[in-house]
């Protein structure tokens, strides 16, 4: 489906788990979390690279 990759090549899919809220949006989530962590902020979420430790982040445009 989706998948984040890193710089240093670490990478990993975010997958689909078949839940949805009641709206219709489906969930999902990280394959492997020991490769990528990610925190959700105020107006971004971080993504941080398990292997080399560096961070991306994806702000939230409205
Ligand atoms: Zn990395």
């Amino acid at each position: 489906m989706m998948h984040i990759e890193c710089e240093c090549g670490n990478r990993t899919e975010l997958f689909a788990t078949g839940d949805r809220d009641e709206q219709g949006r489906e969930f999902i989530e990280l394959e492997d979390d020991d490769r990528f962590s990610f925190a959700i902020g105020e107006d971004s979420i971080v993504f941080k690279c398990g292997f080399c430790g560096y961070r991306y982040r994806l702000k939230r445009y409205e």
